[in-house]
């Protein structure tokens, strides 16, 4: 056994010290993609008033029990309701009225004919109302009417607090007439990287240096999962310019402040003793294979998460740790990760770490299949860029055969 804190164990402490964003008001068509901060509870009965659910005849069902297409029932047609339509309408024995889907529907009335069912079919738009009805076939008492309260009752729950917004939960927001809802602010999550060698994009490169791509990878995983990205540069290698990042994230009242590289043992790896003295460390190295320098603490009381340098490993260490960190400050109610169990269609061998390995899944005659992508060193990102997926391979874990199965991430969801 290592004495690593585990990936799980990591989490859990994480997750544990933080808490939602406070919530602000929206309006509800900018709504969709945001967490909702309230349960929505229902004022009215959906739909507020029976309606058709046809384009047809409104009749009483009694009254046209018989009918079949040699014999049918004739009504005289008496009253003609659209959609919209503000007729409150008694329909009397013997009598139907055309009605168009969404119109309310007459009192008396307790089954709606489909124009499917009648001589009053095809028709097209403008064609008058006619003055008598046939109809082929009996609707059961109910059919085609869309009682009041169908779909909800007032005060029932519509939607639960913590969910994130679907196109259709804003369809069903204004449909109960919710105009603006209580939101979660989006988390404010500050990105610098650390290092001597790196080089602002736009900038030549000169030998031994190289661009600071962590930055741009954070950001835009931060914005992919719902945070505002506050990007914050590169810091040199030395305590007081690594303070300073850390001061400009406390300047812009960060939710989170994330880091990548100089958290190794490396002799220029500044960022712990810079959280050590204005904060807390909380845990540093974790039982994960690539990504194991991974930091948590806090500096000036903001939560301070310290991804590891090597590309790969930043990119992993966001997935495992950050992610659903952003899920906490965010007010989701649960972090859904897309997974998939896969058979793999190679051997793997691990060092007995929890790993993550880049790996290509398919849907191959009905299975799930996976292969390793190339190169797994933790600088390679090209095979990260091949990958759509990453394998999991549970700790103490050394080997898995070719048809093994195992769990695979996937990351273009
Ligand atoms: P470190 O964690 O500082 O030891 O860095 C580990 C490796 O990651 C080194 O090869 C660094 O050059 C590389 N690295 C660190 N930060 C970045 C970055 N922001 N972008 C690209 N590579 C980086
Ligand atoms: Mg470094």
């Amino acid at each position: 056994m290592s004495d690593l804190l585990s990936v799980t164990d990591a989490l859990q402490i994480i997750l544990e010290s933080l808490s939602p964003t406070n919530s602000e008001r929206t309006s509800t068509i900018k709504a969709a993609g945001r967490i909702l901060a309230e349960e929505v509870v229902s004022e009215v009965d959906l739909p507020s008033f029976a309606n058709s659910s046809m384009d047809g005849f409104a009749v009483r069902a009694d009254e046209v029990a018989g009918a079949t297409p040699e014999n049918p029932v004739s009504l005289p047609v008496t009253a003609d309701l659209s959609a919209g339509s503000d007729e409150t309408l008694f329909l009397k024995a013997g009598q139907a009225a055309r009605i168009m889907t969404g119109a309310p529907i007459p009192t008396g009335c307790d089954a709606v004919v489909p124009l499917e069912q009648t001589n009053y079919y095809p028709v097209r738009a403008g064609i008058s109302t006619p003055q008598i009805v046939k109809i082929f076939n009996p609707p059961k008492r109910g059919e085609n009417i869309r009682p009041t309260g169908q779909d909800a009752r007032k005060g029932d729950i519509l939607l639960h607090s913590g969910i994130k917004l679907r196109p259709q939960d804003i369809g069903i927001l204004a449909m109960a007439g919710r105009v603006d809802i209580s939101i979660y602010r989006n988390p404010r999550v500050a990105i610098f990287s650390s290092g001597d060698e790196l080089i602002p994009l736009g900038e030549s490169l000169s030998y031994g240096k190289v661009y600071d791509s962590n930055s741009h990878t954070l950001v835009a995983l931060v914005e992919k999962y719902g945070g505002v990205a506050v990007p914050l540069g590169v810091a040199r290698d030395d305590f007081a310019a690594v303070r300073a990042c850390f001061d400009r994230a406390v300047e812009f009242d960060a939710d989170l402040i994330i880091s990548s590289a100089g958290v190794s043992v490396g002799a220029f790896d500044y960022i712990r003793s810079v959280v050590e003295a204005y904060g807390h460390i909380q845990f540093w190295r974790v039982n994960m294979r690539p990504g194991k320098p991974v930091t948590f603490g806090d500096y000036r009381g903001i939560p301070f998460i310290g991804l590891p340098g090597n590309p790969v490993s930043a990119f992993i260490g966001f997935e495992v740790f950050v992610r659903p960190a952003l899920g906490k400050l965010l007010g989701l109610n649960q972090m859904v990760r897309p997974a998939q169990r896969v058979i793999l269609e190679e051997a793997i061998e691990s060092d007995g770490r929890e790993s993550y390995l880049r790996a290509l899944v398919m849907f191959v005659n009905g299975t799930w299949k996976a292969k390793l992508t190339g190169h797994q060193g933790s600088g390679n990102l090209r095979s990260l860029v091949q990958a759509n997926a990453l394998l999991l391979i549970p700790s103490g874990v050394k080997f898995l055969p070719v048809g093994a199965e195992a769990e695979a991430w996937l990351l273009n969801t």
